[in-house]
C-alpha cells in the first residue's frame, strides 16, 4: 500500500510539473500573428522616437555618424570596447582600399564585478590604466607620424545622448552596470580625465555604441549592410536612416542625406510582448526595474536567469529536485546563458550534459532522465520566445526602411544585409537558427530571400577604429 501511495504521489508530481510547463508554454507563445503585431509596434515606435525626444520608449538616439566607412581609411588607430563583462583595447593599422586592415592587435580584460556597481572614477581609472599598459607595450611596427597624437574610437555600449560624434552623456546604465555618478555625465570627459591621471596622451575622436561600430565594420566589408543588431549580454540595433525622416533632428542636413540611428531597442515595450510572472519578478528584482523589458526577454544576461526562476518554482511547488529546494537555485544569475545553451544542445541519450551541469552549477546530483528532459523543454520555450521576438524586431526595422517586401530596386534585386554580433547569437545555435527561420516565417520565402543576417565578428572593434579614422583631427592630412 505504501509503494502504491508513493507512486500515486509521484505521478501527481509529474502532472503538476507538466501543468507548470504547459502554463509557461502558453504564456510564452509567439504565434506568427503576434510576431507581426510586435514588428508593427516596433516600426510605429521607431517613428515616434524619431519624431521627438521622449516620444517613445525607443530613444532612437542620433549618433552623429552620417558617413559610414568607405574603405579609404588609413593610419594607426586605437579602439576601446566597453559594454559587457569584458572590455577590450585594440590597435588597428588601416591600409586603405588595397590593404584594408593591415594589422590588428587586441587585449581583453575582464571587469571586476565590484567596479560595475562602484564609483565612476574607479571604473574609468581601471579602463585607462589597461589602455596605458597596452600602449606602453606596443612594438616598433606600430608608429605614428612624428608629432601626431594617438586617436581612439570609444565603443561604449550603453544609451548615450550624443552631443557630437565624440561626446555624449550617459542616459542610464544597463546590463548589470549601475554607477549613479556617471549618469548624466559626458563619458568621453570621464575617460579623458582618467587617461590624464594615467599620463596617457590620447584623443577620443569617436564615441559610438557597439551597434554603430558593428554597422560601420559591417559596411566596410559589405556595401549591402544597412543595419546592425547585437544579441549578446544585452541587445540593441542601429540602422541607416534618411536624415530628413528625423523630425527631432534640428541640425544641418548632412551632405550624405543619411544619419545612423542607435535605436536602443532593448527598451522596447509593447502590450504584444508575451510576459510571464517570471519575467515580472525578474524585472522587479533587477538593477533597472521597468526598463529594458525587450532586452530582458531576449538577451544573454537574462535567458539563464529566467530558466533559474522557472526551475526554482518547480523545486518549490512540485519537488522536482526532491524534498528540499536546492539552495544554489535561490541565487540570482547563478545559471548563466552559456550553461543553459550547453544543456539545451545536449544530444546524448541520457542527457549527461544536463545532469552534470545541474550538479556542477546548482549542486543538484543524480537527476533522472525525466527531470533532465523537463529542463530541455524549458530551455526550448525560453530560447524560442527570445529568438522569435528578436526576429520580429528585425522585421520592424525592415518595415521602417521599406525593405520587408521583395527586394526590388528598379529591376535589380537588392540585397539587405544585417550585420550581427554578440555571443548569444554566435554561440547559442538553437537561438540563432530559430531567429533565422522565424524571419523567413514572418516575411515569407520570397521576400526573405534577399535578406541576410550575417555574423560580423568583432565589427565593433574595427568599426570604432574606422570611425576614429574618419573623424580624425588629421583627416585632411590623410
Ligand atoms: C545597451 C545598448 C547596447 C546593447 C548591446 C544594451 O543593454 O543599452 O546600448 O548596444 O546592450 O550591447
Ligand atoms: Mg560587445
Amino acid at each position: 500500500a505504501l509503494v502504491v501511495r508513493h507512486r500515486m504521489r509521484s505521478s501527481g508530481r509529474w502532472a503538476r510539473v507538466a501543468a507548470v510547463i504547459k502554463e509557461l508554454e502558453d504564456q510564452c507563445a509567439t504565434p506568427i500573428a503576434k510576431l507581426r503585431h510586435v514588428a508593427d509596434a516596433m516600426a510605429v515606435e521607431m517613428h515616434a522616437g524619431l519624431a521627438s525626444d521622449g516620444g517613445s520608449k525607443l530613444k532612437m538616439l542620433i549618433s552623429y555618424v552620417d558617413n559610414l566607412p568607405t574603405g579609404d581609411e588609413t593610419g594607426l588607430y586605437y579602439a576601446l570596447d566597453l559594454g559587457g563583462t569584458n572590455f577590450r583595447v585594440l590597435r588597428v593599422q588601416l591600409g586603405g582600399k588595397e590593404g584594408r586592415v593591415v594589422k590588428q592587435e587586441f587585449e581583453e580584460v575582464s571587469i571586476p564585478p565590484h567596479l560595475m556597481v562602484g564609483g565612476s572614477d574607479e571604473l574609468f581609472d581601471f579602463i585607462a590604466s589597461a589602455l596605458a599598459k597596452f600602449v606602453a607595450s606596443e612594438g616598433e611596427e606600430f608608429r605614428l607620424p612624428v608629432g601626431r597624437r594617438r586617436e581612439l574610437g570609444f565603443t561604449f555600449s550603453f544609451p548615450v545622448r550624443q552631443t557630437s560624434v565624440s561626446s555624449g552623456t550617459l542616459v542610464k546604465w544597463t546590463k548589470g552596470f549601475s554607477i549613479d555618478a556617471t549618469v548624466g555625465e559626458d563619458v568621453v570627459a570621464e575617460l579623458t580625465r582618467a587617461m590624464e591621471r594615467q599620463g596617457l596622451d590620447m584623443r577620443v575622436s569617436a564615441l559610438i555604441n557597439d551597434t554603430i561600430g558593428t554597422l560601420a565594420g559591417g559596411r566596410y566589408h559589405n556595401n549591402d549592410v544597412v543595419a546592425a543588431v547585437i544579441l549578446g549580454t544585452g541587445t540593441n540595433a542601429a540602422y541607416v536612416e534618411h536624415a530628413n525622416a528625423i523630425p527631432k533632428w534640428n541640425g544641418l542636413l548632412p551632405k550624405s542625406g543619411e544619419m545612423v540611428i542607435n535605436m536602443e531597442w532593448g527598451n522596447f515595450g509593447s502590450s504584444h510582448l508575451p510576459l510571464t510572472d517570471y519575467d515580472r519578478a525578474l524585472d522587479s528584482a533587477s538593477l533597472n526595474p521597468g526598463e529594458q523589458i525587450y532586452e530582458k526577454l531576449i538577451s544573454g544576461m537574462y535567458l539563464g536567469e529566467i530558466l533559474r526562476r522557472v526551475l526554482l518554482r518547480l523545486a518549490k511547488e512540485t519537488a522536482l529536485f526532491g524534498d528540499t529546494v536546492p539552495p544554489k537555485l535561490e541565487v540570482p544569475f547563478i545559471l548563466r546563458t552559456p550553461v543553459m545553451s550547453a544543456m539545451h544542445h545536449d544530444k546524448s541519450p541520457d542527457l549527461k550534459v544536463v545532469g552534470s551541469k545541474l550538479n556542477e552549477i546548482l549542486g543538484i546530483p543524480n537527476t533522472c532522465l525525466r527531470t533532465r528532459k523537463v529542463i530541455i523543454q524549458i530551455c526550448d520555450i525560453i530560447a524560442k520566445r527570445g529568438a522569435r521576438l528578436g526576429a520580429a524586431g528585425i522585421v520592424g526595422i525592415l518595415k521602417k526602411i521599406g525593405r520587408d517586401g521583395i527586394g526590388k530596386n528598379g529591376n535589380e534585386i537588392s540585397r539587405t544585409v544585417i550585420a550581427m554580433d554578440g555571443g548569444t547569437y554566435e554561440h547559442y545555435t538553437t537561438f540563432s537558427e530559430t531567429l533565422q527561420c522565424t524571419l523567413k516565417e514572418i516575411l515569407g520565402e520570397e521576400s526573405s530571400a534577399s535578406i541576410v543576417v550575417k555574423m560580423a565578428n568583432d565589427g565593433s572593434g574595427i568599426g570604432a577604429a574606422l570611425l576614429a579614422a574618419s573623424h580624425s583631427q588629421y583627416r585632411e592630412a590623410n
